[in-house]
C-alpha cells in the first residue's frame, strides 16, 4: 500500500480511508481518492478527466473493489432484473439465488451479482425475461419457496 499523495492530505480523512487504490478505468494509471459529497464519502479517480469512481462506507472504506463504471451500470442493470423476481414477492431472496445459479449453471456460491462478468449481467438479464416469472420454464420450477414476508 503507497502512502497517502501529497495532493489529497489537505483534508480531515475518515478512519476507514485506504490510499493507494488503483483505478481500473481503461487506459487510465492513477489512483482512487476520497471525497465529502452531499451523500456522504465517496473515491474518484485522480484524474479529473477520468469517470473512475468507487462508493465508500459510512467511514470512508471503499465500498468493494475498484471496478470499471461500465461493469458497475452493468451490475446495476442486472440487480434490477433480478431483485424483480424476489421484491415483487414472485419467490423468497434465497429462492431467487437459487434460480440464479440454476439458469446460468453456477455453483450456488458463485451466484451472485458482484462475481458477474459484463457478458454475465447482460445474461442474467436476459434470462429473468426468458425463464422468470410469466414463462413456462418459472411455472414447472419447483423451488420458487413461499413468498417472503414483508
Ligand atoms: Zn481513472
Amino acid at each position: 500500500m503507497f502512502g497517502a499523495d501529497d495532493r489529497d492530505s489537505h483534508d480531515a480523512t475518515p478512519p476507514g480511508y485506504v490510499t493507494g487504490l488503483a483505478c481500473v478505468e481503461k487506459g487510465c494509471r492513477e489512483v482512487l481518492v476520497i471525497g465529502m459529497a452531499p451523500w456522504g464519502w465517496h473515491y474518484t479517480c485522480a484524474n479529473e478527466r477520468c469517470k473512475g469512481s468507487l462508493p465508500a462506507m459510512p467511514d470512508g472504506a471503499p465500498k468493494g473493489k475498484p471496478r470499471t463504471q461500465k461493469i458497475q451500470s452493468h451490475r446495476a442493470l442486472a440487480h434490477d432484473a433480478f431483485d424483480y423476481l424476489w421484491k415483487s414477492g414472485y419467490c423468497t431472496r434465497s429462492a431467487a439465488y437459487r434460480w440464479m445459479a440454476q439458469v446460468m449453471d453456477l455453483k450456488t456460491k458463485d451466484a451472485h451479482i458482484v462475481m458477474l462478468t459484463e457478458k454475465g449481467c447482460l445474461r442474467l438479464a436476459r434470462l429473468v425475461t426468458e425463464k422468470g416469472p410469466g414463462t413456462s420454464f418459472w411455472d414447472r420450477w419447483p423451488d420458487k419457496g413461499k413468498k417472503a414476508p414483508e
